[in-house]
């Protein structure tokens, strides 16, 4: 049948320009607990759609959608290029983690994610705690990082990815991928970038370290003997590597002029405000690895975690991200393309081969 649909007045998730074919994207609504959310299931070709659950006060529903919309697609490629036999999803809740939330609330965001019969799988992100999963963990067994099923806090298995894409681009740039006495700026210093300092450290690397919190500075000048700047000067430095593990949009039309190292390579997820300022990395000779295929290892531990442990096999995985970076880096340099865009192209090329 051909059916003629007239253009709704209100857009649709359809018409959002955020909208990628996604396969699923359900508006979830408990009264009693007042909880409203948006699960968006982008793909799942290459498995369930694993992505974290978020609660934000968004200011807007819209803006609760195209965060949905698009944390799920990132997933879908982050999943891909990991190797993960994984989709990408990812659930949003629309309150303030910090007045809104209870117990209630997230059994019956669990409920919701039971009735998705297991297409996506739930996990924590920004505003959700351990405890929170596991008051979702009673109504679905679709659900990750709790005590029973997780290996606990991923930022260690993020760090260490993060050093292994690190040295991969050392190797690219210097040919070699000994950082001792190589100077490598670490803008934040929170649960990944400490522990990727180090790393580093032990790695015989010259610290320069930044973070907006005073004490994270002070503690990461006398564990590693480094040298504190302001985190404005974090990217501007005479470096390396230029590390960024705080906030996104650090790769600005600004910034990108002013980078003062040869590679940036960080934790940070959306590092790159525009494509352009990619484009813009590339002219100035500058490699930067893709953020979502070096930051890989949080998601790689929460999805390979079994309740017996798994750290083995995630070690492995986390370990193996030197060798996509590696082959995005040769790839990008021969196809003369900023690496970003043939990350995207590999995650793809994997979606592809399963469809
Ligand atoms: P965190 O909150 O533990 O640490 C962030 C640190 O950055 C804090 O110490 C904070 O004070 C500092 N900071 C904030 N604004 C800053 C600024 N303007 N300049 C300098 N420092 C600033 O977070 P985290 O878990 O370490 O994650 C760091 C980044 O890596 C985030 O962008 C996160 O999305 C990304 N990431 C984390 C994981 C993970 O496993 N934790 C996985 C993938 C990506």
């Amino acid at each position: 049948m051909n059916v003629q649909f007239s253009k709704s007045p209100v857009p649709t998730a359809f018409e959002h320009d955020e909208f990628d074919d996604h396969e699923n994207v359900v508006f979830a609504r408990d009264r009693e607990s007042d909880l409203t959310a948006i699960i968006a299931v982008h793909d799942t070709t290459l498995g369930p759609a694993l992505g974290g659950c978020r609660i934000w006060p968004y200011p807007s529903k819209a803006e609760a959608l195209t965060d949905a919309l698009r944390l799920s697609r990132g997933m879908t490629y982050k999943n891909a290029l990991a190797g993960l036999d994984l989709g990408g999803g990812k659930a949003v809740i629309i309150a303030d983690p910090r007045k809104d939330k209870t117990p209630e609330m997230m059994k019956a965001f669990g409920t919701h994610v039971e009735r998705l019969s297991g297409t996506y799988i739930t996990a924590e992100d920004v505003g959700v705690s351990p405890e929170d999963m596991e008051a979702v963990a009673e109504k679905t067994r679709h659900v990750r990082g709790t005590r029973a099923t997780g290996l606990g806090d991923p930022s260690p298995f993020t760090a260490l990815g993060v050093f292994e894409g690190l040295k991969a681009a050392a190797r690219h740039v210097f040919g070699s991928t000994d950082l001792t006495g190589k100077r490598v700026s670490v803008q934040g210093l929170g649960h990944v970038g400490f522990d990727l300092c180090k790393h580093l450290h032990e790695a015989g690397a010259s610290l320069i370290v930044s973070d907006i919190h005073e004490p994270a500075v002070e503690r990461a000048v006398s564990c590693f003997d480094a040298t504190a700047v302001e985190p404005e000067d974090a990217h501007r430095v005479d470096a390396d590597i230029f590390a960024p593990c705080a906030l996104g949009g650090v790769l600005n039309a600004q910034t990108v002029l002013e980078i003062g190292a040869k590679i940036v390579a960080g934790a940070s997820n959306n590092q790159l405000q525009t494509p352009e300022d990619g484009v813009a990395l590339k002219k100035r000779g500058i490699l930067y690895a893709p953020d979502y295929a070096i930051n890989a290892g949080g998601v790689i531990s929460i999805a390979l975690a079994t309740p017996g442990g798994g750290e083995q096999a995630v070690r492995a995985k986390t370990l193996a991200i030197a060798d996509t970076m590696s082959a995005i880096f040769s790839r990008a340099e021969e196809a003369n393309r900023p690496p970003e865009q043939i990350a995207d192209e590999i995650a793809e090329e994997r979606l592809n081969r399963r469809r």
